[in-house]
């Protein structure tokens, strides 16, 4: 069988993946995958269920029992945990911290990846967002995009989306907290953040949301059948 239409967006956190992700699925008419919301959801099981953020075995089996479920269309996704719309509590700050730890567990991953190809391969095509999709999950994607922007702009960017979320969130804190998952996301064993050998690579840093998504489309539809 040959495998549908799929567009991969990796990079770190704040360089923009999911506002273009789902931007360039909605234009493109292809289902959009969160990837990195199943990490956050998972983790809010580990979380609810009392795990111990060491105990690999556990948070393996987490995942593996988890059920998680991305609703609607990339404009309005929804995620359920459960049966339970955890939607907004996957952004909060529990969640985003516990997510980077319990991803770098091979069994989560393992677990996680194998889902995230099933819900790719399901459809009439899609866009995925993470970390590893252009290198582990779709190794073969039709377009691979590597996003990425200085820190400090990441950072600005996701305290200004944070703002209505979290009161009395510094500067410092956010860059911290950006500086820290971008260490362990590039430096653990299973996955490391890699930019693909065959993907395009955009800064983001001093362009306009509208200027990538012209750049992102225009490459998609070179390479579109
Ligand atoms: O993208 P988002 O910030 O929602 O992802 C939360 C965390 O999940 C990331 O910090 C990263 O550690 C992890 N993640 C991952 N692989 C993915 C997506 C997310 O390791 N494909």
């Amino acid at each position: 069988m040959t495998q549908p239409f799929i567009v991969a967006i990796d990079g770190p956190s704040g360089a923009g993946k999911s506002t273009l992700g789902r931007r360039l699925a909605r234009e493109l008419g292809l289902l959009y995958i969160d990837t990195g919301a199943m990490y956050r959801a998972v983790a809010l099981a580990a979380s609810a269920a009392g795990v111990d953020e060491s105990d690999a075995a556990r948070l393996t089996e987490v995942a593996h029992r988890a059920r998680v479920r991305l609703e609607g269309d990339p404009d309005s996704l929804r995620v359920y945990l459960d049966g339970r719309d955890v939607s907004e509590e996957i952004r909060g700050e529990v969640a985003g911290r516990l997510a980077s730890v319990v991803s770098a567990v091979p069994g989560v991953r393992r677990e996680l990846v194998r889902r995230q190809r099933e819900l790719g391969e399901a459809g009439g095509g899609c866009v995925l967002d993470g970390r590893d999709v252009g290198t582990v999950v779709f190794p073969s994607a039709d377009v691979k995009f590597f996003l990425t922007a200085v820190p400090e702009a990441r950072a600005r960017r996701r305290l200004d989306e944070e703002s209505g979320r979290r009161a009395g969130q510094t500067f410092e804190a956010t860059l911290a907290d950006i500086n820290e998952r971008d260490l362990r996301d590039a430096t653990r064993d299973d996955s490391p953040l890699k930019i693909a050998d065959d993907a395009v690579v955009i800064d983001t840093t001093e362009l306009s949301v509208e200027e990538v998504f012209r750049r992102m489309l225009q490459t998609v539809r070179d390479r579109r059948p």
